[in-house]
């Protein structure tokens, strides 16, 4: 009897992945598209990215975090080295603030963002209100590659 209800705990708990059948899924897609082999601790943090399918900005404490809070066995280092191979692959965005705080940002379009002072935080700003109207000539022989816009915040 005992034997028979722990094979029938156990056939549950092997079903409970259905309940959330896509993250897996989209993050494999997202990694292989990229050219990245979907490790198990790259699948696992891609989930917690990308898993759900929205936007969002990490750092690699936060993200660190997470994956801790998961269970999954993952060190801050590794954490940190998969964002950087997660962006030379481009399939993120680095935003960096002060020059030593780095953001990750799943969506990897040109777009502004607010840095929250007192929070610490990235969040998008609204693009459609943004207009660059001139930018200055680049030195000879070299071209703008892209203009970072980090819109600062503090308290009135
Ligand atoms: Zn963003």
């Amino acid at each position: 009897m005992q034997f028979i209800r722990s094979i029938n705990t156990n056939s549950n708990a092997m079903q409970d992945p259905h309940m959330t059948p896509n993250t897996e899924e989209v993050a494999t897609h997202w990694l292989v598209d990229a050219g990245l082999r979907p490790t198990r601790q790259r699948l696992a943090l891609a989930e917690l990215l990308v898993g759900d399918g929205k936007h969002r900005h990490v750092t690699a404490e936060s993200l660190f975090d997470a994956a801790k809070s998961k269970g999954t066995a993952v060190s801050l280092a590794t954490v940190y080295n998969t964002l950087r191979a997660f962006c030379d692959a481009g399939v993120l965005q680095e935003i960096t603030v002060d020059g030593s705080k780095s953001y990750f940002d799943t969506n990897t379009h040109d777009h502004p963002h607010y840095f929250w002072e007192d929070g610490n935080r990235v969040t998008d700003a609204p693009s459609d209100q943004l207009v660059i109207q001139r930018l200055p000539d680049a030195p000879e022989g070299m071209e703008i590659a892209s203009v970072d816009v980090v819109i600062r915040l503090r308290k009135v």
